[in-house]
């Protein structure tokens, strides 16, 4: 098991290599939780220079299997945001217009402008994922995807969007742990989806689809990232670390003022 959460371009994933209870060298809940707030707060100060910047967006992708917590990471993590500065898409099972056209096409749309972050609560990575898996098409139609998607993503960072793909790990007990939790706890059982338990029959289909598709599309331009995630608190420590470094390399400034601010009066208005 190691803890390794990037790995060079391809090589190939082996998600068992991967350790989801891994938490580093954090010994208490509580270092974490420090960690992770000062990772927001300088995530709030740089996703303000990235708006008012307005040339360049970052796109987040979260993948996982149900109860992994993408949710939670959204809440926990990207709560740091301004909210109008950020845009958070989930992807379902795609509508009769949807599937009018190709695969890429809601995803496109939902690309983040400059200045935004856009956040992908599941994504385009679901049609080599669920559609594979369930046999959803046949295999030449999600084999070819794999190219699609690596071209579409060079198509995105070419347009000034850096890309960071995500994939949150949990083991099947942990996700069993959460599925009880969600059918016993008052004000949870709603997000228990009988649906999943399918999904999660399929498990070794599933990690085998992920490994594949992280594998065929870990590129230079658009990375994949393992996140342990069995602890929620170090799932939102490495996802806070992940986006922080991102955005820090990136290094957005406020755009230099006008000439001529110095000399501005404000008016004097009378009222009423
Ligand atoms: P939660 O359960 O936390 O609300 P979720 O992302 O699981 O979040 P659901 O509405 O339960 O949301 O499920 C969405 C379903 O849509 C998932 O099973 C997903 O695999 C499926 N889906 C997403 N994209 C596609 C796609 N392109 N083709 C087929 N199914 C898809
Ligand atoms: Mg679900």
């Amino acid at each position: 098991m190691t803890q390794t959460t990037t790995l060079p371009c391809g090589d190939p994933f082996h998600l068992a290599n991967f350790d989801p209870s891994f938490s580093g060298n954090i010994e208490h809940k509580r270092q974490a939780k420090a960690e992770t707030k000062d990772n927001m707060e300088a995530l709030f100060e740089l996703q303000a220079r990235l708006y008012a910047e307005n040339r360049r967006s970052l796109l987040v992708v979260l993948q996982a299997m149900d109860a992994a917590g993408k949710d939670g990471t959204i809440k926990h993590v990207m709560g740091a945001f301004n909210p109008q500065g950020v845009r958070v898409t989930s992807f379902k099972a795609p509508s009769k217009l949807e599937l009018a056209h190709d695969f890429l096409w809601r995803v496109h749309r939902a690309a983040p402008r400059r200045g935004m972050i856009g956040i992908f609560n599941r994504s385009h990575y679901e049609d080599v994922l669920i559609v594979r898996v369930l046999k959803l098409a046949p295999e030449e139609v999600w084999r070819a995807r794999f190219d699609h998607i690596n071209a579409f993503e060079k198509l995105l960072t070419d347009n000034a969007t850096t890309i960071v793909k995500i994939f949150l790990h949990i083991n099947p007990e942990e996700q069993a742990e959460r599925l009880r939790a969600r059918l016993d706890t008052p004000g949870k059982e709603w997000k228990f989806n009988i649906d999943d338990l399918d999904a999660r029959q399929r498990w070794g289909d599933y990690m085998a689809a992920y490994e594949e598709a992280m594998t065929r599309c870990n590129t230079p331009h658009a990375p994949w990232h393992v996140v342990p995630a069995n602890r929620k608190w170090y799932r939102n420590l490495a996802v806070s670390r992940i986006v922080r470094r991102t955005l820090e390399g990136l290094n957005p400034t406020y755009p230099d003022p006008e000439p001529g601010l110095d000399e501005v009066e404000i008016p004097p208005v009378r009222w009423p």
